[in-house]
């Protein structure tokens, strides 16, 4: 095994995008060597440059107080669009079309009280089996305040255990069959359980075929892979930024609505939305008029003023992000997890079973692994990494997810991690 990591810091030193781990803060294990830090699809690294870009904020603010609105590099008043372009690039999207703002499942209530409106017959929403829990309550709870009952108007689509891939051909069935009883299909970018990357196009398409409105989560997607939410054409997508996005526990969300839907909702109304402020046009915004003049584009449905402090992280992390390229990183993501997942099927397939597709075009960077022989041996594992200063995470009943993040993790971290499988190996 020290011949692997030989060769795992051969590749590391052969990495074009080594320098960017220097840009993050990787916490010690046990007050010494870095941890090897495999969660940074759970909660991303502290970037470096942080600190004074925060400093910088609170001094503005000492300085200026109102005034900041108005003044410095990044006035508050239109802070938010200093980040359109950025995270348009990121998710494949018209600037227009992308809005920063709230956080994920309250972006996802927004986004269904425009695009969740059922009709008579046309009243079900699709989504995967087992979602993410919050997913499920909210489009539960949206079910109920149109009046309807989810045990009849919730479908979800998969088989029993959340971590079994789901094919897209079933999302096209399902839709070819009932498709006209379907009012949205609300379907996760990257699975987060089983690591699953979804063909959105298609799934965008098979919707649409039917008359269905169809919205993505990218929870697990932004930041992970490259994305072309314009070309693919959902109505609706929401994220949040606090996973690959690296913008801090909490961190504000992101929000994509298709162009299709600016000229329309703002010539007729047709699209219901709840309104704010934040989402007027900023030429009468300070009218303080009793007429609401939508924005144009993702930014009419904002609602309150942003939260300055919190959007410096997403600032700095949106640089980072396109100073690396979302390419260069897909293009390491895809190296480094493969290299990693052939370690894992070459020395521990008797100790784990990788569920993540094995074809790069269906994952990202993230593999989910169950521990064989189940839940009691996957626990021991789990915190004996843990221990030995591998961060990973536990779902029960017998997954590890490890997700070797293209920014900051390197091939030597997975070649430490191989070590520990080794090492509980010989103990067990
Ligand atoms: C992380 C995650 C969430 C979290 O929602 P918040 O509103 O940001 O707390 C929701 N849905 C999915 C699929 C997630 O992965």
């Amino acid at each position: 095994m020290s011949t692997l990591l030989d060769k795992a810091r051969a590749l590391d030193t052969a990495d074009p995008l080594a320098r960017f781990r220097s840009e993050f803060w990787i916490p010690p294990h046990d007050g010494g060597t870095d941890q090897l830090y495999f969660t940074g699809n759970s909660l991303g690294l502290q970037p470096r440059r942080l600190q004074a870009e925060m400093d910088r904020e609170l001094a503005h603010w000492k300085a200026h107080a109102v005034e900041g609105h108005f003044k410095g590099d990044f006035p508050w008043m239109p802070y938010h669009e200093n980040l359109r372009d950025p995270l348009a690039a990121l998710v494949g999207a018209r600037p227009a079309e992308v809005v920063a703002m709230n956080s994920l499942t309250v972006n996802l209530h927004l986004m269904m009280v425009s695009f969740f409106r059922p009709q008579g017959r046309r009243c079900k929403i699709l989504i995967e089996r087992q979602p993410f829990p919050s997913d499920r309550y909210a489009v539960e709870s949206q079910l109920r305040f149109h009046g309807l009952d989810p045990l009849e108007c919730l479908v979800e689509l998969g088989s029993e255990a959340s971590e079994r891939l789901i094919e897209e051909s079933l999302v096209e069935d399902y839709l070819s069959q009932h498709g006209d009883e379907v009012a949205l299909v609300l379907w996760p970018g990257v699975h987060y359980a089983s690591g699953q990357l979804f063909d959105l196009a298609r799934i965008t398409c098979a919707a649409h075929h039917k008359g269905a409105k169809v919205g993505f989560d990218l929870a697990h997607a932004a930041g992970n892979v490259p994305l072309s939410l314009h070309e693919d054409g959902p109505d609706f997508a929401a994220w949040c930024s606090y996973k690959y996005l690296n913008s801090g526990p909490g961190a504000v969300a992101g929000c994509f609505v298709h162009e299709r839907h600016h000229a329309s909702d703002a010539a007729t109304g047709e699209l219901p939305r709840f309104h704010g402020w934040w989402g007027a046009d900023p030429q009468s915004r300070f009218l303080m008029g009793p007429e609401f003049v939508p924005a144009a584009g993702a930014d009419a449905w904002q609602l309150s003023n942003p939260p300055i402090l919190a959007m410096a992280p997403l600032r700095v992390s949106l640089d980072l992000f396109h100073e690396a390229g979302m390419q260069s990183l897909r293009e390491k993501s895809i190296r480094m997890t493969g290299w990693l997942e052939k370690q894992l099927k070459d020395h521990f397939p008797a100790l784990l079973e990788i569920i993540t597709p094995a074809d790069p075009n269906r994952r990202g960077c993230q593999l989910s692994l169950r521990v064989r022989d189940g839940r009691v041996r996957g626990r021991k594992l789990f915190h004996f990494l843990q221990e030995n200063g591998a961060i990973t995470d536990w779902r029960e009943p017998d997954v590890i997810r490890v997700a070797p993040v293209p920014l900051y993790n390197s091939f030597e971290d997975c070649a430490r991690l191989c070590q520990l499988f080794e090492a509980f190996g010989e103990l067990s």
